[in-house]
């Protein structure tokens, strides 16, 4: 390794060791090579580019998509005594001479640009007058046609391998389909071997997911384990979402809406409001997304289901990028299901695409649906693995099991007998022998599968028809109106009557009295050093405030965990807590100290 590498990051970053496959990545970069880097958000992708950026002669130039990003990352490269700046069209006159000059004459270690700026007329030329250390693309995935965050200029850097044929060139994305990932590699010029690619884990964020069932009730229940936390709760629609904000503020909860129906300033205001929050529950839809860097959001919750299992992992991921422990929940319901295949239906996209989408939910059903380890499913779909990992509800709490081949032959015979055109609660309703006169009209209540499910209570029935769903035994109605029918392997099933084990739902939790567990966050802080963590905290976020940024661009939670568990009497103490590099000690050092030692008296 070099010792130059080694010496930035632990002189800018307060770090002592590189993470994973950081150390071989900068290592590849310094001697001047392309480099692909796919790693999963949280696992430290800045510092690949940033510490050969400034390790090699020259400034690094940063390709990134967005200048809420680009503004994250400069002022915390800022904070730790790195000459970045972002070149932006909205930049005044002087300051935009003043970033110019300084560009030209190597006063800068890093500068990062939106692809759009970059191509405007002229800027490429006048950075060939500057020397260039490495060309970064952030977010490499914005250039791919298929992908979510589809971005036109970025098709356009194939330029940079042409306009800077000797300058070592890098992509970055956390996006992990393998399409994509080729699209990438043959846009941009980047050799197959230099592809480095990390797995998709992320250790520090927990699964769980469950039945719908009174879903505020369990919304509620599942904040009450993060008060004083940051999180973003998912809803499918722009009206849901504002309804539960407005029902959150009800609640006394600071939560704010973010959805593509309101307006670009209100919307900004509320993202640097959750930027700049340590206690901000951010309700949007799927528009909530890419900007988001914050390091400390603590859980994500989907009140509706998501659209793939994509997008699942992209938004659950959202959850811990600073490595410390994250919880998340998703609900999903009968309904979901419907919804979502109706979405599919109702496209015009061509045959075969819907084809993909239609397996695309399947994969995503089966994940909801597996009596096995939440995390093995995840992954595996993302050609990774990983032992049972004890950090899902399923590992946690494993899910009981029940011969349901009785069941699931019942179910089925009646969705037969019905017509195969009911939906869920009216299917369950005639297993349950419910008179009713919808179900008198269409004369089921004179049919042999009427009332022939009394052993098992509605909350079952549906549990089962779900997994029948996600088994893909039932295929629920195209035309959406989440009619049931039976799918070829449950004809198959029919016959030939297989064995078939079927969870139960796990038990609904009592409402009242104690939550079961404590917050992830709760229990990164031993309880002997929760006193002095909220000291530290409220500094930070006064320090933060002064200067109006985000208060982990001061230092992030994980520091301050380290600061009050370690307790440092001096500024040498200090400065070997993770974190802590040699400007943050200057700036910060004394601030910091004065709260350890005001907290020993
Ligand atoms: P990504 O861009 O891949 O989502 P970041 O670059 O934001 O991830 O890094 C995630 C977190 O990990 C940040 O808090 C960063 O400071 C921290 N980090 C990165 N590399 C290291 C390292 N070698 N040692 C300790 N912490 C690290
Ligand atoms: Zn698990």
């Amino acid at each position: 390794m070099s010792a130059k590498a080694l010496e930035i990051l632990k002189t800018v970053y307060g770090y002592d060791a590189f993470r994973g496959p950081q150390a071989r990545i900068v290592e590849h970069l310094i001697a001047g090579n392309n480099a692909f880097v796919l790693m999963p958000t949280g696992g430290g992708k800045s510092l690949c580019y940033q510490i050969p950026a400034i390790a090699r002669p020259g400034m690094g130039l940063i390709v990134s998509p967005l200048l809420a990003l680009m503004a994250d990352q400069v002022s915390a490269l800022r904070q730790a005594g790195v000459k970045a700046a972002a070149l932006n069209s909205d930049l005044p006159p002087e300051e935009r001479r003043d970033l110019w000059e300084a560009i030209e004459t190597g006063g800068l270690d890093l500068l990062y640009v939106a692809p759009e700026t970059l191509l405007r007329g002229g800027v490429l030329e006048r950075l060939g007058r500057a020397r260039l250390s490495l060309i970064a693309i952030d977010e490499a995935h914005c250039l791919s046609q298929w992908g979510h965050d589809f971005r036109p200029s970025y098709r356009q850097l194939d330029i940079l391998a042409r306009a800077f044929p000797t300058t070592p060139r890098m992509a970055l994305t956390a996006t992990a389909d393998a399409p994509t990932r080729g699209e990438i590699l043959a846009h941009l010029g980047i050799a197959e071997a230099d592809a480095f690619i990390a797995g998709f884990d992320r250790p520090n964020i927990r699964y769980a997911i469950a039945e719908k069932d009174n879903p505020r009730a369990q919304l509620k229940e599942f904040l009450r384990r993060h008060e004083g936390e940051s999180g973003i709760v998912y809803c499918l629609s722009k009206r849901k979402t504002d309804e539960t904000a407005a029902w959150l503020r009800a609640e006394g909860y600071d939560a704010l809406a973010y959805h593509a129906g309101m307006d670009k300033a209100e919307k900004e205001a509320n993202q640097l409001r959750f930027q700049h929050g340590e206690a901000v529950v951010m309700v949007a839809t799927i528009a909530f997304g890419m900007g988001i860097d914050k390091p400390d959001v603590r859980f994500v919750a989907h009140l509706d289901l998501p659209g793939s299992l994509e997008a699942y992992y992209q938004e659950t991921g959202r959850a811990g990028r600073d490595g410390l422990p994250s919880d998340t929940l998703m609900l999903y319901g009968h309904e979901d299901i419907a919804l979502r295949s109706r979405f599919i239906e109702e496209s015009d996209a061509p045959e075969q695409r819907k084809r993909t989408e239609r397996q695309k939910l399947d994969s995503l059903l089966g994940l909801a649906e597996t009596a096995g380890c939440r995390r093995q499913v995840l992954l595996s779909y993302f050609g990774d693995h990983c032992e049972p990992c004890g950090n899902c509800d399923t590992c946690l709490e494993p899910p009981q099991l029940f011969d349901g081949t009785i069941a699931a032959q019942k179910a089925l015979s009646c969705i037969y007998r019905t017509g195969e055109r009911f939906g869920q609660a009216y299917v369950v309703d005639v297993l349950l022998g419910v008179e009713n006169d919808r179900i008198a009209q269409f004369g089921h209540d004179k049919i042999s599968t009427f009332g022939i499910g009394t052993e098992h209570d509605g909350r079952l029935w549906r549990a089962i028809l779900r997994q029948l769903i996600a088994l893909r035994l039932v295929e629920v109605d195209h035309a959406g109106h989440g009619g049931l029918s039976i799918a070829p392997a449950g004809r198959e099933f029919l016959r030939d009557k297989p064995d078939l084990m079927l969870r139960v739902p796990p038990p609904r939790r009592a409402r009242r009295g104690k939550v079961a567990g404590s917050s992830p966050q709760q229990s990164a802080v031993p309880e002997a050093d929760r006193a002095l963590f909220q000291s530290l905290r409220q500094k930070r976020m006064e320090i933060a405030r002064l200067q109006n940024v985000p208060p982990y661009v001061i230092f992030h939670d994980k520091t301050l965990i380290e600061l009050a568990a370690a307790r440092p009497g001096s500024r040498s103490e200090m400065a070997d807590i993770p974190g802590v590099g040699e400007a943050k000690l200057d700036r910060y050092g004394p601030a910091f100290l004065s709260v350890i030692a005001k907290h020993a008296e």
